[in-house]
């Protein structure tokens, strides 16, 4: 049985996954379950189905598969991301060679401009931004200094152009402070660049350099159909059945060592029996617990896309408001896609804390020692359960690009299979 899972324009292309629905499944005719579809639980998934060979159930709440990934066309025919807007950028050799298999790539090289007061600033802030910002001549003195100090083509963190004493660095990382980070980090986290933890503004450090581009990595780009036949490639396996629409906690029945609220996992049963080959749990601990210590705390967002009649709106694929607006970005994804038509379709992103699992979605782990700690409790509690893994950016409570997922993914095969 196939469950439409795409939009009436993708579901011209072959979809030969087999989609079941989990009522109709005998969960104990499988060697290993899955859960979530996205880069963590798909490439887990075909992992164990082709190389360890194993019959493996994938279950996934959506009702499509590709995770934060899913992509597909809009109302008026444009290709869009309906999570977020995913650029695929790695180093890791291994993972990219893994995601060559199930897909040709489009080589995109991702731009970002901070608006300024209506002026656009490349982000990171380089010396092409200095530029904008203090004019040729003092921007060629603040560089001279910071070069020096720095080297040239460094990146250097707005946490440590802050920590020097010099007064030229200091004028260049308070403009940049309260310029690139300060509202736009308020705006994503309900917290200031000194407030969140400090691997998170290093995402984006300031750049020495001519490069425009938001990532140096030596491959990026977007999968050339999109990312949602890519998960289709990789989900078509003849050892892969997957039930979408299927939750995690409504067919787990978890059973523990005692009714102590810390006592550990003993089993996890499936259809009244427990099950006895490898789980791979991608989803967010704390719900698959029901939240008994409290929940985990996550930034979720909400998504506007607007339609244009012309063919472009933005000189590049993504716009951060750092100084005004309530939302953080625009993202037109016809720079990200390639694809040509005469309209398009933009997407702004607005933060809020998540505070409702039932309607929104968990997308960024809020890093600190407390919120970490509130997660190993959860995590403790599989403590003794040898066929239970977590894996990925929400069951490990981390803040992953796709590439690491997939590196953690195959890694976590490698282990599995032997
Ligand atoms: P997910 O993609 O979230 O997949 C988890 C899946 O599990 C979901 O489909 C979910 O529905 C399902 N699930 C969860 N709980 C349950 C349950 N209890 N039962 C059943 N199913 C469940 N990374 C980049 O490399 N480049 C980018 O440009 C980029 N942009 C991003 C933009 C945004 C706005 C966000 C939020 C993230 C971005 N990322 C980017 C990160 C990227 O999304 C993650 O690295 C990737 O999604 C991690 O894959 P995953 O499988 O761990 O999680
Ligand atoms: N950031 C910022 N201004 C920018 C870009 C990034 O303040 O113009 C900060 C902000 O705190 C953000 C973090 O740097 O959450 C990481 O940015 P990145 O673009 O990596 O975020 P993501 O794409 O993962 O949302």
């Amino acid at each position: 049985a196939k469950t439409p899972s795409l939009s009436p324009q993708r579901k011209k292309q072959t979809v030969a996954v087999t989609y079941e629905d989990y009522s109709a499944i005998d969960p104990a005719g499988f060697d290993a379950v899955v859960v979530g579809a996205g880069f963590a639980g798909s490439v887990a998934a075909r992992e164990l189905a082709e190389r360890g060979g194993k019959r493996v159930l994938l279950i996934e709440k959506k009702s499509h598969i590709g995770g934060n990934m899913y992509d597909e066309l809009d109302e008026a025919g444009i290709l869009v991301h309906r999570y977020g807007p995913h650029i695929f950028h790695t180093n890791d050799e291994r993972a990219f060679k893994y995601v060559c298999r199930f897909t040709e790539w489009r080589d995109y090289q991702h731009e970002v401009r901070a608006d300024w007061h209506g002026t656009y600033l490349p982000v990171p802030f380089n010396k092409n931004s200095m530029e904008i910002a203090f004019g040729p001549d003092e921007a060629a003195r603040l560089t001279d200094k910071l070069v020096s100090v720095f080297g040239d083509e460094r990146k250097v963190t707005i946490t440590e152009l802050r920590a020097q004493d010099d007064p030229d660095l200091a004028k260049v990382a308070d403009f940049v402070y309260n310029n690139v980070f300060l509202y736009y980090t308020q705006k994503q986290w309900g917290l200031t660049p000194e407030e969140v933890d400090p691997s998170v503004v290093a995402r984006v450090p300031v750049f020495l350099s001519r490069d425009n581009r938001y990532f140096q990595d030596a491959f990026q780009g977007l999968p050339k159909h999109g990312y949602t036949p890519l998960f289709e490639n990789m989900l078509d396996h003849e050892n892969i059945v997957v039930c979408l629409n299927t939750q995690a906690e409504s067919v787990f029945d978890l059973r523990f060592e005692s009714d102590a609220e810390d006592a550990p996992l003993s089993a996890i049963a499936l259809a009244g029996k427990p099950f006895e080959g490898d789980i791979v749990f991608t989803g967010p601990l704390d719900e698959l617990f029901l939240a008994r210590f409290g929940r985990l705390p996550y930034r979720t967002l909400d998504f506007v896309y607007e339609t244009y009649d012309v063919p472009e709106k933005l000189p590049v694929g993504t716009v951060n408001f750092t100084v005004s607006e309530d939302y953080t970005r625009i993202t037109e994804f016809k720079h990200l896609t390639g694809q040509v038509a005469p309209n398009t379709t933009i997407m702004k992103e607005y933060s809020r804390a998540y505070a409702d699992p039932e309607t929104q979605i968990p997308y960024y782990a809020i890093l600190s020692d407390e919120n970490f700690a509130l997660y190993r409790r959860y995590k403790d509690l599989t403590r003794n359960m040898a066929n239970f893994h977590t894996l990925g950016r929400l069951a490990e409570y981390r803040y992953y690009n796709m590439d690491a997922i997939v590196h953690l993914a195959l890694d976590l095969a490698d282990k599995l299979i032997g």
